[in-house]
């Protein structure tokens, strides 16, 4: 599970649901998923 910050909740360490992994760009990872609380999407990158 992945931790991310819901700016809707603004909580911090919000475990995402249904994550998937989306490659930016530029070259970048980033985790996206959705806060089980409010349904919000939340984005996270991920140091490669
Ligand atoms: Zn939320």
């Amino acid at each position: 599970m992945t931790k991310a910050y819901c700016v809707k909740c603004k909580k911090k360490d919000v475990e995402m649901a249904g994550e998937s992994t989306v490659k930016t760009k530029n070259g970048r990872t980033m985790i996206k998923g959705k806060c089980p609380t409010c349904g919000t999407t939340m984005c996270k990158f991920v140091k490669a």
